[in-house]
């Protein structure tokens, strides 16, 4: 026998807790519709997966409907879920859809999409990137985690979508954000909120994982916990780029993720 490998930790990500089978409409839930994601959960080993639609689109969301394929799937847990934006026009409406539902629900992510337009999502790729054209980023950066902070004010927030969205075209700070980040990362401590690894900005302009390695080393510090993510838009991209978020959690020592039922939250250990 060679080197005994055994001591090294093996991390193998089983959750998967941001997808949207909605895609960007209003689709009715039927199984037509969910089933092909349970499908693909199962076959990239996800066991516990959130369906997390944008709340502009929460009514096509059937919980009848996702309890019809809780039943179908009993290998998989299925979590009924939503993705707060911060949608000028449309999310006042999810805000009370969530409220109203609360019970239904076991998670609510929470993003921040809008920052002075209230027509376009500012992370529309490539269109989006328009909105930075001539801007002060360091403006941009400390309006984005503002307006972070605000939406984790509403308190009906379970865990922060893509943190750093606001660097998805590659738009950097010329400032030092540690304070910036700092503060809105204490508040998420203090509401008791988890942030998600989000292996989506791998695919985006900025080719890096939400949030960056220094946030994601400062919320160690504070010990806020983490969920894994895809943000799959499609069934196929669900788990995208796992083993190399699996990978470097390992390398950095988070050896934990969150799962929640009902918004309460367990922490479980990835190590084998
Ligand atoms: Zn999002
Ligand atoms: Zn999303």
């Amino acid at each position: 026998m060679g080197a005994d490998h055994s001591s090294i930790a093996h991390h193998e990500l089983f959750s998967d807790y941001h997808m949207h089978p909605q895609g960007h409409r209003v689709q009715r839930y039927t199984q037509e519709l969910l089933q092909p994601w349970a499908d693909s959960a199962r076959k990239k080993g996800l066991r516990d997966i959130a369906l997390t639609d944008h709340d502009r689109y929460h009514a096509g969301i059937d919980f009848d409907e996702i309890k019809r394929l809780r039943e179908r799937n009993p290998d998989l847990r299925i979590r009924a879920g939503i993705e707060l934006d911060n949608d000028p026009v449309h999310s006042p409406a999810g805000r009370k859809w969530i409220e109203k539902h609360w019970e239904d629900l076991d998670f609510v992510l929470g993003s921040v999409h809008f920052l002075e337009r209230a027509d376009q999502m500012f992370d529309s790729v490539p269109d989006g990137a328009a909105q930075f054209e001539g801007m002060n980023i360091d403006e941009m950066y400390a309006d984005y985690f503002r307006r972070l902070r605000e939406l984790i004010a509403t308190g009906l927030v379970d865990c922060l979508a893509h943190l750093d969205l606001i660097k998805i075209h590659g738009h950097r700070p010329t400032a030092d954000i540690g304070a910036l980040v700092n503060e809105t990362l204490e508040f998420i401590r203090a509401r008791n909120v988890a942030i998600e690894l989000s292996t989506a900005g791998w695919r985006k302009p900025v080719k890096e994982l939400y949030p960056s390695d220094p946030i994601i080393a400062l919320a160690m510090e504070k010990e806020i916990p983490f969920t894994t993510a895809s943000d799959a838009h499609s069934q196929v991209q669900l788990g995208e780029n796992f083993k190399r978020l699996a990978d470097k959690m390992t390398g950095i020592g988070v050896g934990k993720v969150l799962i929640f039922e009902k918004h309460k939250s367990v922490e479980v250990p990835l190590q084998l």
